[in-house]
């Protein structure tokens, strides 16, 4: 079974990058229409605004990993963040969890969403 999940700080992170990537490759196509202007500068706005977003998520991811709780993988062995109930590891991508009660069940992102947490509740009633 291929665990298609990875550490969420580590995908935001990937797709700030190519946030950066994109908008300058966008710039770029913007510098070919240089005899149109317009064309120029729209390019030039839009590869602006993809790499201002990027920093906001770059921004963001700042005040994430300093919400997440910093563990030590059983797998690899080295120092990984886990963010929320259930997270994968930075390096070798082990499931892991904070929550002793799912310790041993099989990894599932539903762990992290409130709405199962809720429904779960109300069958325990
Ligand atoms: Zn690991």
């Amino acid at each position: 079974m291929s665990l298609k999940y990875s550490n969420k700080i580590n995908k935001i992170r990937t797709i700030a990058l190519s946030l950066i990537f994109a908008g300058m490759i966008i710039m770029y196509i913007g510098l070919l229409f240089k005899n149109y202007e317009w064309v120029m500068v729209l390019f030039m706005f839009l590869g602006l605004i993809a790499i201002a977003l990027s920093t906001v998520i770059y921004f963001w991811i700042g005040m994430l990993s300093t919400r997440a709780i910093q563990v030590v993988c059983p797998e690899c062995e080295k120092p990984t963040k886990v963010l929320g109930r259930v997270d994968a590891c930075m390096h070798c991508k082990q499931p892991l969890t904070l929550d002793r009660n799912l310790e041993g069940k099989e990894f599932d992102e539903k762990y992290n969403s409130k709405k199962y947490w809720k429904e779960q509740e109300k069958t325990n009633d």
